[in-house]
């Protein structure tokens, strides 16, 4: 039995793996391959070590150690995980042109200056208003402003959406995009009343999930995917694009590869890319299921890694970062203090920043050249920080297709994705769909999705064989 896996981000690398630990476990021969197109494994992981002694990350900076697949693999890679610095607690908004800190304490929450008296008084109203009534979708932005206000709406779901999606509060579906707000609301009615019903009974986490120790490793977070496929009892093939998945003879899958005459045959195919990758690869047997996966929109990202010596170090905080509102001058979504957050990011006494711009809230930011945004970025950092020392070192990254949208019918889609899914594999092997596009978009939803399905292809291979048509 054959089981391609497409796609070597660390949900593919996560459905391989478990294939593999559950073949074993059942003792049942499955042959698995890994593509990728790129010539290295990671996907959106890219950490890079530049001359000097910087080490930039293109993409995520860490992920929440609160999921079981990620320990799994963790362990498997054999690496050592690093927590990030106190420091990395501490995160900022732009409010005004001025940071302000973001508090998780009340008290200091109350004076901390992000909502204005009449603000914070609608927000303690939380408790009073009554659960959501139907069950027709909402977005964050109605969501926040119906329970907390539409301040806290404006200022703290707004930059939180950006944070984590890049994203428009006023598009993204809160229950695709925060399932666990939703849940509380459901089950107690109030965020607030459920927040004191976990903290009472000893459990952790606030509304946007559960909580966790934000964690990379020594090499930065490619080093996970990196030693998952040297350690992989599996083949890994980089540099190796798929064009194509259709439906073959006798059940078994037809994956077309870019310059290959020959189809490589398998008998259950996991494909672990964004989704309009994905529907790229099924249009020609599934116009249907490929028109809705192309429908996920994935806007693009532009992420800025600038250097600063020594005297500029002063003028950023010791923290995480800040996340700036639309209603505020700069266009950044945001700034990552990357050289705070965890060890070894920049040399001795030097600060790494790394700016962030575009995402669904400004996509033409795409439209400027690398020097003009990088002079847009240290404009941007001289009047929001009062630095004007000249970078030593910059890296740019542009990810056409960065981070999935879970707009407004996010679930429905999902619905209907899965039901053509079954209907178009029919009669064959496993056909199955990992990656951040449909199940939740962190580093640790993207594995532990890629895990469970790595599980149920090695499951429905065996029933099939158990089985046969
Ligand atoms: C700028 C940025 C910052 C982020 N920050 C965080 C963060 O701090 N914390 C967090 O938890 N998450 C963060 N994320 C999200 C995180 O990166 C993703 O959850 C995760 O990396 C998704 O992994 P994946 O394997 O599903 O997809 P990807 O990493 O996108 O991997 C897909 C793989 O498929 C391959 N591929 C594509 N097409 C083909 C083809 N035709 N044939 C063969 N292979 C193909 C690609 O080369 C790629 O390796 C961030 C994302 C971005 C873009």
């Amino acid at each position: 039995m054959h089981l391609v896996v497409v796609g070597g981000g660390i949900s593919g690398l996560a459905a391989a793996w478990a294939a593999q630990q559950e073949a074993q476990s059942r003792g049942v021969s499955v042959r698995i391959t890994l593509l990728d197109a790129e010539d290295q494994v990671g996907g959106k992981a890219v950490s890079r070590n530049h001359p000097g002694g910087w080490l930039t990350e293109s993409g995520p900076t860490g992920f929440l150690d609160n999921e079981p697949a990620l320990d799994q693999l963790v362990a498997l890679a054999g690496l050592k995980k690093v927590a990030a610095n106190d420091a990395a607690a501490h995160r900022f908004l732009v409010l005004g042109g001025k940071l302000r800190e973001i508090h998780a304490h009340p008290a200091k929450f109350a004076t901390g200056g992000i909502l204005s008296p009449l603000g914070l008084l609608r927000m303690a109203r939380e408790i009073f208003v009554p659960g959501k009534q139907g069950d027709a979708d909402e977005s964050v932005w109605e969501f926040g402003r119906r329970r907390l206000g539409s301040q806290a709406a404006d200022r703290m779901l707004a930059p939180m959406v950006q944070g984590v999606f890049a994203g428009d509060s006023k598009l993204l579906s809160l229950p695709a995009a925060f399932p666990r707000m939703a849940e509380m609301e459901a089950k107690y009615g109030s965020l607030f009343k459920a927040l004191i019903a976990v903290k009472r009974a000893g459990g952790k986490g606030g509304p946007s999930g559960p909580s966790g120790t934000l964690t990379s490793f020594e090499g930065g977070l490619q080093a996970l995917p990196l030693a998952l496929a040297t350690k992989a009892l599996f083949t890994v093939r980089t540099g190796t694009r798929v064009e194509s998945v259709l439906r073959g003879s006798d059940g078994q899958w037809a994956l077309q590869l870019e310059g290959e005459s020959e189809p490589m045959v398998a008998d259950s195919v996991v494909i672990a890319t964004e989704g309009p990758t994905m529907a790229r690869m099924l249009r020609a047997d599934s116009p249907l299921l490929a028109s809705e996966l192309e429908s996920i929109d994935h806007p693009g990202v532009t992420v800025l890694s600038l250097g600063f010596p020594p005297e500029a170090t002063p003028h950023f905080p010791n923290g995480f970062g800040c996340l700036i509102p639309r209603s505020e001058k700069p266009r950044a979504l945001g700034f990552l203090w990357d050289s705070s957050i965890f060890p070894g990011r920049a040399p001795e006494g030097r600060t790494l920043v790394r700016a962030l711009y575009g995402g669904a809230v400004d996509p033409s930011i795409s439209d400027l050249s690398s020097e003009s945004l990088e002079q847009l970025a240290l404009h941007e950092i001289r009047d929001l920080f009062g630095c004007s020392a000249a970078p030593e070192f910059t890296f740019e990254t542009r990810w056409e297709k960065a981070i999935p949208q879970y707009n407004l019918g996010h679930l429905d889609r999902v619905a209907r994705i899965e039901a053509s899914l079954r209907t178009f594999s029919e009669g064959q092997g496993p056909l199955l769909l990992a990656g951040n596009s449909m199940y939740g978009v962190a580093f640790g939803k993207a594995a532990a999705r890629g895990w469970s399905v790595g599980q149920e292809a090695v499951q429905g291979l065996c029933n099939t064989a158990a089985h046969p048509a």
